[in-house]
């Protein structure tokens, strides 16, 4: 099946920099203690050091520095200091593709030569990244392309908070006031990767970005997407406190056992009750249901009917996701028909039920296709 429009996207490669040297630690993706202890121990006065993590924290995350000559708050010879010790390194963009609809993805290479992909997606109101939290997957939804890659590593958290800092250089989003329109003005974990398969790196990340003088995004503007890891859904809303989406996807334990093989551990019942102990749920604080559209599969009107009953009483927003197909997939997307005849039911019964518009199809950046430009590009640099 070939899903790419006859348009040509913009594909740059870009230039490649100098690996980071190992001899300088990399202030990005540390805490504020551990950025405090790393200071002292590089001569910074104790009395001093919290003031010094918040002058550099505004650096690195509002102002977007990449090296410290031009922190003119601090003396030249602490600047120095801090060159010497430090440096300020995201991952290297290996390319990046715009589609037509604006939609950009990027293609990142991280330690030990592994790489990544992260997806922008401009909307009138808002503009969301799409961040992975690990190198493939370990688990193997049968509609997933990035199920099919094998998990190579967990992201750390200067990986993943890298990936945020990487697209504001992109679209000049820095230096922007507290309330100027930002670019990047939404965050979802829902790019490569079980963000809670990772969870320490993640949620260290996450405060960052919800930290004010961090990248200082609400809260209530990242969303974190999971499968269904059951123990550590009640984490995300004590340690984090972001808003949570689960993939759910099915409506009976046989069917998402298939699709969703995590649901053998965790079934249907048990990652409910989860969703109805997660703190602070209201109407303003909606779980988000992922549906993804398959046809046959899990799109009939009794499925729709199940689906509100089961999720009776949790605050909960159905968000429908056409399937979006990738090479040798076993699956075929519901007809627009049927979708919207399934999100009319849902609507019936009181819950919002967008329908999500695949957004970069033509750079394979639609949900789930993350991979396959990856291997493309492999296979294009081998030829
Ligand atoms: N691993 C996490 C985060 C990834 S989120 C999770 O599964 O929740 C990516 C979303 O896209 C998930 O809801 C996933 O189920 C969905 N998805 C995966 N493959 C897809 C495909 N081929 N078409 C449409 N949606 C897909
Ligand atoms: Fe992994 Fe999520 Fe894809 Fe399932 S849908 S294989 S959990 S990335």
């Amino acid at each position: 099946m070939n899903l790419s429009p006859p348009i040509t996207p913009e594909f740059l490669t870009l230039p490649r920099k100098a690996a980071a040297d190992s001899a300088h630690m990399n202030l990005v993706g540390l805490s504020r203690e551990a950025m405090k202890a790393a200071l002292i121990a590089a001569g910074t006065p104790e009395a001093q050091a919290g003031m010094r993590v918040g002058q550099l924290w505004q650096w690195i995350y509002h102002r977007g520095a990449r090296d410290f000559t031009g922190m003119t708050n601090l003396a030249r010879a602490y600047r120095e200091l801090l060159a010497e010790h430090f440096a300020i390194e995201r991952p290297e963009i290996v390319t990046r593709q715009v589609s037509a609809d604006g939609t950009r993805k990027y293609l990142l290479r991280i330690a030990g030569g592994h790489e990544i992909e992260t997806v922008y997606i401009p909307e009138t109101d808002r503009g969301t990244l799409c961040v992975s939290s690990q190198v493939g997957c370990t688990l193997t939804c049968s509609f997933c392309h990035t199920g099919t890659q094998r998990l190579v590593r967990n992201l750390t958290a200067d990986e993943i908070v890298g990936q945020i800092l990487v697209a504001r250089d992109d679209l000049a989003d820095w230096g922007r006031k507290p309330d100027e329109k930002r670019l990047v003005s939404n965050l979802v974990l829902m790019g490569m990767g079980e963000p809670l398969y990772n969870f320490d790196s993640v949620r260290d990340a996450m405060k960052i970005a919800m930290d004010s003088e961090g990248i200082a995004l609400s809260r209530r503007r990242i969303t974190l997407s999971t499968s269904g890891v059951v123990p550590e859904i009640a984490r995300v809303g004590d340690e984090i406190g972001c808003l949570l989406a689960i993939s759910f996807h099915a409506t009976t334990d046989p069917v998402r056992d298939q699709l969703v093989p995590i649901n053998r551990k965790w079934n249907i019942g048990e990652l409910l009750d989860a969703c109805r102990a997660y703190p602070r749920l209201s109407n303003a604080e909606r779980i988000t249901f992922e549906y993804v559209m398959l046809k046959g599969v899990n799109d009939s009107d009794a499925d729709a009917r199940r689906l509100v009953k089961l999720i009776s009483g949790i605050p909960a927003k159905i968000n429908l996701i056409p399937f979006n197909p990738w090479p040798g997939s076993p699956y075929e997307r519901s007809d627009p028909e049927r979708i919207e005849a399934f999100g009319n039911i849902v609507n019936r019964a009181g819950y919002a039920s967008p329908v999500r518009t695949p957004r970069g199809e033509d750079i394979m950046a639609a949900c789930g296709q993350l991979k396959s430009a990856t291997e493309r590009v492999r296979r294009a640099r081998a030829s």
